[in-house]
């Protein structure tokens, strides 16, 4: 059951289950950098009903865990004087552990999330020019109307310098992105897509619509800065590619 349950619900179902489950999950096979803590196994998740990747403590993923140790350990995320940040879509695993950060002048940002400060349409952000130093905005560019449109008003309140973590949901088999006019209903795109609610499909050509907008591309290399064993124990996603996008 719990593998079909979308992961907002399963948050807000989640506080006696996260009391629960890790005690149920006792050992330590794996490691969750973001709670801090070890267990047995992880939780199966996902529609592809992936095993061993939902943390029963704080209910990370495998893409949460890897941009958690790419903050800490390569970053200077935690560490430096003062960063202002601006995060769209707050994940909620995020959320508080960034709002406790004394270094951090961390602003949030949402359509409709009561948790976040401000709520505005990514299309055109009510922001001034050249004033966040981060921009969290993961798994956003499939659901809106013109990525580059948002694209461009993210760089645009960034400063110079200034760099992004922009995850998206990425076929690595498909060299061109999937967008086609004909893919409207919900069974479609939960088909061509990957979920119902997906407006296209980013394939390796991702980092292509950054660069149109100014940005310029890093990619953090998992095998050398994290190694086979760790990513195992921590269950990060081997064919996940983990970009930085840099505004010069
Ligand atoms: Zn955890």
């Amino acid at each position: 059951m719990l593998r079909k349950l979308p992961r907002p619900l399963l948050i807000r179902l989640s506080y006696p289950f996260k009391l629960i489950a890790p005690l149920l999950y006792k050992g330590n096979n794996v490691e969750c950098p973001v709670c801090e803590r070890s267990y047995s196994k992880f939780l199966a998740y996902g529609t592809m009903n992936r095993d061993n990747v939902l943390c029963p403590g704080d209910l990370t993923l495998e893409r949460h865990r890897l941009m958690w140790l790419y903050l800490r350990d390569f970053s200077n995320f935690f560490t430096a004087p003062h960063l202002k940040v601006l995060h769209i879509a707050p994940e909620q695993c995020f959320h508080k552990k960034f709002k406790q950060q004394k270094n951090l002048d961390y602003l949030t940002a949402d359509l409709v999330s009561p948790i976040a400060d401000m709520h505005f349409d990514l299309h055109k952000i009510p922001l001034e020019d050249n004033q966040f130093d981060v921009v969290f905005c993961n798994h956003v560019m499939e659901h809106v109307d013109d990525p580059i449109q948002c694209m461009s008003e993210l760089y645009r309140v960034m400063k110079p310098g200034g760099w992004a973590i922009m995850q998206v949901p990425q076929d690595i088999a498909r060299a061109t992105t999937l967008e086609d006019k004909n893919i409207t209903s919900e069974a479609d795109r939960e088909k061509y897509y990957w979920q119902k609610d997906h407006l296209r499909l980013f394939g390796m050509d991702y980092p292509n619509w950054l660069e149109k907008v100014g940005f310029h591309t890093e990619i953090f290399d998992k095998d050398k800065n994290i190694g086979k064993d760790k990513m195992e124990r921590y269950r990060l996603m081997e064919k996940e590619i983990f970009y930085i996008f840099h505004k010069d």
